[in-house]
């Protein structure tokens, strides 16, 4: 039978409930046990997808195609968890269900209620995860903080959840702050008092509480706290700041939150220990060789959250080659206002991410002429392969007016166009070419010297695509088509000769790296920096 472990969040959001809920999977899974896990986003859209980045921060792209919150990446990287369209619930998706059902009668004529009917279509969706599954434990996420009117529904399917399931069989763990006040020189558990209180007030008693705090909790303040919570002394656990997201885990397992969970939910299994996680993830990122400087240019840079598996992504590279990376993040707006060589100048590679809309364009086409010039590593994701291609059209090719048909619809020279079946759709949210296709490398390639092999599957998210009617002028004149998607010959890499390393995928690989497992591309594009 299968175990579920609900994770809420209270005094304030970004105390990374995300990062503790995949470092749990990850505890869990060091204990031989198999794992899924849910994240609940109580807003109205049906997925991110149609979110603006600077609303929503990445979208995060899973193997079936759908587009979800980020946090899904963060369960992905730390487990082996494999996520697909139903680990990510949304309240529009929830409701979308509910009134699909209304239109075709399934409620035979019931006053359609968020109780019952709201949640209990959030309780089957969340059952329909471990369906058939065999996981031993699913860990469910609820997205906003405590208190929050949008939320209360998914609170008061949990606690639906846990009184039908049984405590030894459904807990929740509350992630809250317990901040240090400067002024009065001590440490505050009022918010958590508060917190709970809410939760109370829903009919959620937590089993167990992770502080989020910047000092060590001293033994009269966890027992503070566990009093006024109604929590046991010894889940309440420390949550104290570390250096790397990837050390959390560890902090976990030195308060004993593994041991604690299995306890409580009675759960057998074996000890398990982080040794490996620690020697290859956090050792290598706390003792690096050197540092490499690698410049990130696109237009969400200011927001922590736009290019997050980018970065993480990035870390892996540098944790592959035992080097700490420090990235450096340019807005292209201002190469375009400026010029290329006065952000650039001295950075050892160039990344230009994937990205929406003709803001910004200009500025990474300079950037990605600055590292072909100048021999810098560059790698283009996505958008980033499509500059690429406009780029060398333009300069290098010596075409007039070439362009994207997103940004000129009447350019002269459309090397980057729109594919014939998007030409139809109307409906913007989740008809993009999405999710795993396959890919052919060609011989003699960069990219093929990354992945070892011929036959290669990524993941997508984009409506343009390279123009096949340029393809042989291109070629001659250096431009190598390094990988395609066998159906319909679908451009999904190039490269150019004449350089170090410069590589351009149509796919975003760095949906599947791992802090472990360094995505091949970031792992050699890394090394490629340090020379
Ligand atoms: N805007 C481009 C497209 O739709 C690139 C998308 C992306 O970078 N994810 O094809």
């Amino acid at each position: 039978m299968t175990k579920y472990i609900f994770v809420t969040g209270g005094v304030i959001s970004s105390l990374g409930k995300g990062i503790a809920a995949a470092a749990i999977g990850k505890l869990l899974e060091a204990r031989g046990l198999t794992i899924s896990m849910i994240k609940c986003d109580p807003y109205i859209n049906v997925d991110p997808g149609t979110m603006n980045p600077y609303q929503h921060g990445e979208v995060y792209v899973t193997e079936d195609g759908a587009e979800t919150d980020l946090d899904l990446g963060h369960y992905e990287r730390f487990t082996n968890a494999v996520m697909s369209a139903e680990n990510n619930i949304t309240t529009g998706k929830i409701y979308y269900s509910v009134i699909s059902k209304e239109r075709k009668g399934s409620y035979l004529g019931k006053t359609i209620q968020v109780i019952p009917h709201i949640t209990d279509e959030i309780k089957e969706c969340i059952k329909k995860v471990a369906k058939n599954k065999k996981l031993d434990v699913v860990i469910v996420e609820i997205g906003g903080t405590v208190g929050d009117i949008e939320s209360l529904p998914f609170l008061e399917a949990i606690r639906q959840f846990t009184f039908e399931k049984g405590r030894n069989n459904a807990i929740n763990i509350h992630v809250t702050l317990v901040p240090y006040i400067k002024s009065a020189d001590e440490i505050k558990t009022k918010p958590t008092q508060h917190s709970v209180g809410k939760l109370r007030e829903i009919g959620i008693i937590p089993d167990i509480l992770l502080c989020r705090s910047e000092f060590p909790l001293a033994k009269d303040i966890k027992a503070k706290i566990a009093l006024f919570c109604n929590v046991e002394e010894k889940a309440v656990i420390q949550a104290l700041d570390v250096q790397s997201i990837y050390e959390v885990p560890i902090v976990f397992k030195h308060e004993n939150l593994d041991k604690l969970i299995i306890d409580k939910l009675k759960l057998k299994c074996a000890k398990g220990d982080l040794a490996h996680w620690k020697k290859q993830v956090v050792d290598k990122i706390k003792n690096p060789k050197r540092t490499v400087e690698i410049a990130v240019v696109g237009k969400y840079i200011e927001l922590q959250d736009a290019y997050k598996s980018i970065y993480e992504a990035l870390l892996h590279g540098g944790i592959a080659n035992n080097v700490r990376l420090n990235i450096k993040k340019v807005d292209s707006e201002y190469i375009s206002k400026h010029c290329a060589e006065k952000y650039l100048k001295g950075v050892e590679g160039v990344l230009v991410p994937g990205g929406f809309g003709r803001r910004g364009i200009e500025g990474k086409i300079q950037a990605v002429q600055y590292a072909r010039e100048n021999k810098i590593p560059f790698l283009g994701i996505c958008l980033g392969m499509q500059i690429a291609v406009i780029e060398f059209a333009r300069n290098v090719c010596g075409l007039k007016g070439v362009n994207s048909t997103e940004f000129d619809k009447n350019t002269p020279h459309p090397v980057i166009s729109l594919l014939e079946e998007q030409k139809k759709i109307k409906l913007k949210g989740g008809t993009m070419r999405l999710g795993k296709y396959l890919c052919k490398l060609k011989k003699d390639t960069q990219s093929i010297k990354a992945y070892k092999k011929e036959d290669i599957s990524e993941r997508h998210r984009h409506r343009y695509e390279f123009n096949n009617k340029y393809m042989g002028m291109m070629e001659k004149n250096g431009l190598v088509i390094a990988g395609v998607h066998p159906e319909g010959n679908l451009v999904e890499l190039i490269e150019i000769t004449k350089h170090p390393w410069f590589v351009g995928c149509q796919f975003h690989p760095e949906f599947k790296s791992k802090p472990d497992k360094a995505h091949p591309l970031f792992r050699e594009f890394v090394k490629a920096c340090q020379v």
